[in-house]
């Protein structure tokens, strides 16, 4: 069996380094005796633990002061209830710009709480982002929603959208931590961790401090984010083990030159395959136009723009005698996708593009 090498958009690769720092942790916590699996979340031990991952939520992000970092159950999900349980009270409409499946699910969702408008013409093919001086944008709206990275279309933010003063809510569920983002431009961020920072079960929130305390009545406590704010994130017992794993995640990334140094690696990374997809002459395909290609998810096709099923097949099977794993692309696009991840190295991207390159050689 080779080294496998895990290209899955998520629960995605973790960096080996911080397996071995739970494997080394898991039994016995900071000297506790006991494993962190079965300590009160109301104990010294995870509070310092809590207040210690927010501490390098807000170094890596530069959080200004006025916003709040949460740690809630329910992931990237649960955060589509919560934004507008959470915001729409204020004018019961929101404004969402839909790039792809996950923006789509989000408004789908904020539609039980009131007024969706769709800031951009709606459409099935998710490859592009229209300009932005093209906007259908709602003065009204109590919060703008974007989705900052398509994990399945692959389409990635490459601007911040100015939302001429409504409060500008981003899913970074897959490029949190990618690289830098000027927070102060955001009313929420938010994401669920199993792709560029720890493991499922856990979402990261950020929110500016002035969007508390309107929450729609009939918002459930746990998905409050003035109520967990209160609570410092352990209203109820929360999904410990998935955010103490965020936190080792966040540190290795500190450890690592940080978000600069992350956002350089990404570069790197991504600059690769798509280098090879252009220079193969169209025997791969990436769909998305370039100035919103993701670095983080890289759909493409093969043989054609509508993908050559036998073709693909064979990729994937060969890819995964060599070790190169979870290729495949979404049920919903079909193709093959690469998921370059921070954990993800540059050799094994390089390895990945060798392949590319031998089966398209092989094949034209
Ligand atoms: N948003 C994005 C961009 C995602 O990629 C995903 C998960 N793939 C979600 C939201 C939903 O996250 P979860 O599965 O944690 O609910």
């Amino acid at each position: 069996m080779p080294k496998v090498h895990n290209f899955g958009a998520g629960p995605a690769k973790l960096p080996e380094e911080v397996y071995e720092i739970i494997r080394k942790e898991l039994t016995d916590f900071e000297g506790s005796g006991i494993s962190l699996l079965e300590t009160s979340h109301r104990t010294p031990t995870y509070m310092n633990l809590n207040n210690e991952i927010q501490d390098v939520v807000r170094r890596l992000l530069d959080v200004p002061a006025n916003y709040k970092i949460l740690f809630l159950a329910g992931g990237g999900q649960g955060q589509f209830a919560a934004v507008p349980l959470n915001l729409i009270s204020r004018t019961g409409t929101a404004d969402y710009v839909v790039t792809g499946a996950w923006s789509a699910k989000a408004a789908k969702e904020a539609k039980k709480y009131g007024k969706v408008n769709l800031v951009i013409p709606p459409t099935d093919k998710y490859v592009d982002i229209p300009h932005e001086s093209t906007w259908n944008l709602d003065p009204n709206a109590s919060y703008a929603h974007i989705c900052t990275n398509e994990t399945i279309h692959g389409v990635e933010f490459d601007f911040i959208p100015d939302t001429k003063g409504v409060p500008l809510v981003a899913d970074m569920s897959s490029n949190f931590m990618s690289k830098k983002v000027d927070v102060s431009k955001f009313g929420v961020i938010y994401g669920g961790a199993q792709k560029n920072i720890g493991t499922s079960g856990v979402a990261l929130v950020i929110v500016r401090e002035d969007l508390l305390n309107q929450a729609l009545p009939i918002c459930p406590s746990i998905l409050d984010w003035t109520v967990n704010h209160k609570s410092n994130s352990i209203l109820n017992t929360p999904p410990m083990f998935a955010i103490y794993i965020m936190g080792r995640v966040l540190q290795w990334i500190e450890r690592n030159g940080g978000l600069d140094e992350m956002a350089a690696r990404a570069t790197k990374k991504a600059s690769l395959i798509y280098g090879i997809i252009e220079e193969s002459n169209g025997f791969y395909y990436a769909p998305v136009a370039k100035n919103v290609r993701s670095k983080m998810n890289i759909p493409f096709r093969i043989g054609s723009a509508e993908g050559n099923d036998a073709l693909e097949k064979e990729f994937l099977k060969g890819a995964e005698a060599l070790g190169l794993i979870q290729l495949k692309g979404h049920r919903d696009v079909g193709g093959i996708r690469a998921s370059t991840y921070n954990a993800v190295t540059l050799e094994e991207v390089e390895h990945l593009a060798q392949y590319m390159r031998d089966f398209y050689k092989k094949h034209s």
